[in-house]
């Protein structure tokens, strides 16, 4: 026997059993964002990699390290996408958007990062996103977080914070950066090997360190928001004093930064407590640099990017702690309407388009086609979790009837014509809770 084949290390299947809490997360995600007013934006997987260099930075680790870059046989550079936004401002200056006023857009999808895999961090991963363009007030940014907000508690997401920062202008980020290279020069020996590197390239990201020695360190070091200018204090405050009127709670994190030049003003993280190390399940804030360091005309915008597997990880604990809640409502699994019973070569023929039928005015009916004995095949049907049976043997295709049964509930069986389908939808429509799938009923 040939050796078998297996995926790539950091690349995962979403099998059958994992796929219906997906699904159930994009579609309440969608209804959100069609509330919201945002329309869909879909990007392609490739993309030069100019677009990120220029649009995410070479000094980040993103760019630096974690690319999946390569030559096409064309011989231009070409890199999966690591992130959305970079693609999503493309696509607007390229086709021409930003002059048909702001566009609130959102997007899902998979990216792309070679980086070490472990619980919550893969090398293809999958986002929701969203990024408003044109839009500059604070009252803007509000609006976007309160959407991850809303978004994450209506999935009953529990234990979550909201951290906030601001990182001001690009001038009072020059200034501050000035302040703390001066006062890191000074303890440059107690910095981590990364940290030290960043501190020629990118000082800003070594506040994000993760390492634990320098995280402590730097809990003496200068803050970005001493430096803020008046201006841009006050435009924080205001975000601060919009989150309070709408009563979203929130910690103040003056580590909190995206460590590029065209990132300012409002930085935000969604952080559970149920992650450990990969604690940040969504992230995002303002880029009013980004649109021009893209090529096109100078463009206020905010936006944030979800992680869906750390996403579905806090879902998962979250069902498994409270099994009547929300989250718990989403994890359940499929049960049909109707489990189709039958036996017999004529019998499977009629199943077969009683099935087709049945499926085409909305009730879910599993088909067992198994051509099994009939106790076998009831057995299945009891453990479907369907709430009728129906059976066609070779008794019933003669008569070309079909018999019905409850199996929830205690009931008479009755018989109905084959070729009455609608009367068999009217009895079905008696348990109508079954009927639509949770995502039609949002
Ligand atoms: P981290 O510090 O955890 O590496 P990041 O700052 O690189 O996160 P962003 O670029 O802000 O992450 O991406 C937004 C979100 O996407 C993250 O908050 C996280 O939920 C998710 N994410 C990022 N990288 C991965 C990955 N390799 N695997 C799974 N999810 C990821
Ligand atoms: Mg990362």
């Amino acid at each position: 026997m040939s050796q078998q084949l297996q995926s790539l290390r950091g690349m995962v299947d979403l099998l059958p059993g994992k796929t219906r809490l997906w699904r159930a997360v994009e579609s309440v995600a969608r209804a959100h964002f069609q509330r919201s007013g945002l329309d869909e934006i879909r990007t392609p997987l490739l993309e030069p990699t100019e677009l990120f260099n220029r649009g995410i930075g070479e000094a980040t680790d993103v760019v630096g390290k974690e690319m999946y870059t390569f030559a096409d046989r064309g011989d231009r550079s070409c890199s999966l996408r690591p992130e959305g936004t970079a693609s999503v401002v493309r696509s607007a200056i390229e086709h021409g958007l930003l002059s048909q006023g702001a566009q609130k857009l959102w997007y899902a999808g998979p990216m792309f990062r070679y980086e070490r895999p472990q619980a919550g961090r893969q090398r293809q991963f999958h986002q929701i996103g969203v990024e408003c363009l044109g839009v500059s007030s604070a009252r803007s940014d509000v609006e976007v977080i309160v959407l991850a907000w809303d978004l994450l508690r209506d999935l009953g997401v529990s234990g979550l914070e909201l951290q906030i920062n601001s990182l001001g202008t690009l001038e009072d980020r020059q200034r501050y950066r000035q302040q703390l290279v001066t006062w890191l020069e000074d303890r440059v020996d107690q910095l981590d090997t990364d940290s030290q590197q960043r501190l020629s390239t990118n000082p800003l990201r070594i506040l994000d360190s993760k390492n634990p020695s320098t995280q402590i360190l730097l809990a003496d070091a200068p803050t970005l928001v001493e430096a803020l200018s008046q201006e841009s204090a006050k435009r924080f405050e205001t975000v601060q004093v919009l989150l309070n009127q709408l009563a979203i709670p929130f910690q103040f994190n003056s580590r909190l930064v995206r460590g590029l030049d065209y990132y300012g003003h409002t930085a935000f993280e969604i952080v559970s407590d149920q992650l450990g190390a990969q604690a940040t399940v969504c992230g995002g804030g303002r880029y009013d640099g980004l649109v021009q360091q893209l090529g096109g005309a100078s463009t206020p915008a905010v936006g944030w990017a979800l992680g869906m597997e750390r996403l579905i990880l806090v879902l998962e604990a979250e069902a498994a702690a409270n099994p009547d809640g929300a989250a718990a409502r989403l994890t359940a699994t499929r049960v049909p309407d109707l489990y189709l019973v039958n036996r017999g070569d004529q019998a499977e023929a009629l199943a077969l388009r009683l099935a087709r039928q049945l499926r085409a005015a909305g009730v879910s009916v599993e088909l067992d086609g198994s051509s099994a004995a009939f106790a076998k095949q009831f057995k299945r049907a009891n453990r479907s979790g369907a709430a009728w049976a129906a059976v066609i043997g070779e008794e019933e295709a003669q008569a070309r009837q079909v018999r019905i049964k409850p199996l929830l509930k205690a009931g008479e069986e009755q018989r109905f014509e084959l070729n009455d389908p609608a009367a068999v939808v009217a009895v079905l429509q008696t348990t109508a809770q079954n009927y639509l799938c949770p995502e039609d009923q949002r």
